[in-house]
């Protein structure tokens, strides 16, 4: 049994044990809440490798590159499928929201003495602070941007120098090597702590919370089911195997679904688009950039909350509001952590902004674990998709990847 077990690849244990999660959270209900720090040891473990991964990733993988300039052209285009994504969510969000209405005619009830925090920075502030004053603070502090830049302005100047700097590369290599190995162990015990989280969140946010907000919730999920079916499409359009694409994506997207944080699905998805045949410097480059700038998921999210917040308080929103509202929305996405909750920090703003009522998150603020699931996944998918897609476009791919299977 055991060894059946064991054959079992981990997507299908982390599927198997999704199932018994969200069995256990319906039946154990709000009990379940005890359980929720010892979910958060396997989130705090994998964000942790974030930083033990990337960098040396980065710098071996620039300096295994035939032509490290490359990652230049094919970064642009990574940058450009992940804007046309975002277009997409966007125009997405405002035809559902308008065609199905699901505010119209609810009965608004507001928590009591809720506040929202509010994400305060803006894009300039974004772009400047990409510069860290202090790399080690940047690492300390996990700010991922300014770690690329500091690991990216690092590798180019390795590559520049590869002759006379071979042990720090080999140091590298092997640095690379040891992280891929702590990673691996801690992924055997995904499946255990996705079906925890899952039951957690099930439990606690559970059946009769979503009951209430029904149709939104079902809304967001099938919105967030077309974005996710897209990522796919991105493959066959590239003409890629589109089977072979999801058996393996689906590692990295259900850690993403359970843990909600597609900061803690980064190793998984370097590992999945690198498997994949990607080049190791391209798909570290490629996924960790979209870890930070690209949030599909989120900003379709935010623009369908926002107008159905409107509709909630029988509030008329133009279609020229509703389109700022979701540019904006893409735009605070590219500001945001991959971490639980984040996108419902700064739908503040967006109301705010649109001269809607603040306080209207608390109207969807109950469900928020729930419509963060899938919405955490296609952060993580896209990014997958564009990396792939990019590489496969600028004819990098590994010709011996599954991917090219016919
Ligand atoms: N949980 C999401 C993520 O980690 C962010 C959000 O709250 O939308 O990508």
């Amino acid at each position: 049994m055991l060894q059946k077990w064991n054959k079992l690849n981990l997507a299908a244990q982390i599927m198997i044990f999704v199932v018994i999660g969200f069995i256990v959270g319906v039946i154990a209900g709000p009990r379940m809440a005890v359980f929720s720090s010892i979910g958060s040891l396997f989130i705090k473990a994998v964000q942790m490798m974030v930083i033990v991964i990337v960098g040396p990733a980065i710098i071996s993988g620039f300096c295994s590159l035939d032509n490290p300039k490359q990652i230049g052209k094919t970064g642009v285009k990574i940058i450009a499928i992940f804007a046309i994504m975002y277009v997409i969510a966007a125009a997405l969000a405002i035809i559902i929201v308008n065609v199905l209405k699901p505010g119209v005619g609810m009965e608004v009830v507001l928590p009591e003495g809720y506040t929202y925090t509010p994400n305060q920075q803006s894009l300039t502030d974004m772009l400047i602070n990409i510069v860290p004053k202090n790399p080690v603070a940047a690492f300390a502090d996990g700010n991922l941007l300014q770690i690329l830049f500091v690991v990216i302005l690092f590798a180019g100047c390795a590559v520049a120098l590869k002759d006379r700097v071979p042990n720090l590369i080999k140091w590298m290599d092997e640095w690379n090597e040891i992280s891929m190995k702590m990673l691996t162990t801690i992924m055997k015990t995904a499946p255990y702590f996705a079906g925890l989280l899952m039951a957690v969140s099930i439990g606690v946010n559970g059946p009769a919370i979503i009951g209430k907000l029904l149709v939104y919730v079902a809304i967001i999920y099938g919105g967030q089911l077309i974005i996710a079916i897209l990522n796919v499409l991105l493959i066959g359009i590239g003409g890629m195997n589109m089977k072979e694409y999801l058996k393996r994506v689906f590692e990295p997207a259900m850690i993403a679904f359970t843990t909600r944080s597609s900061l803690a699905s980064l190793p998984a998805n370097i590992e999945c688009v690198v498997d994949l045949g990607v080049p190791r410097g391209i798909g570290v480059f490629g996924t960790t950039l979209g870890n930070v700038v690209d949030m599909t998921g989120t900003s379709f999210f935010q623009a369908v909350s926002v107008v159905f917040i409107a509709q909630a308080y029988g509030l008329e929103m133009s279609i020229g509001q509703q389109i700022v509202v979701a540019l904006t929305a893409a735009l605070l996405c590219v500001s945001l952590v991959g971490v639980p909750g984040a996108g419902m920090a700064t739908i503040g703003i967006l109301l705010l902004g649109a001269g809607l009522p603040g306080e209207g998150v608390g109207l969807i603020l109950a469900v928020d674990a729930i419509v963060d699931m899938p919405r955490t996944m296609n952060n993580v998918f896209g990014d997958a998709s564009a990396t792939i897609l990019a590489t496969k476009i600028d004819g990098l791919l590994d010709p011996n990847s599954k991917l090219l299977k016919k």
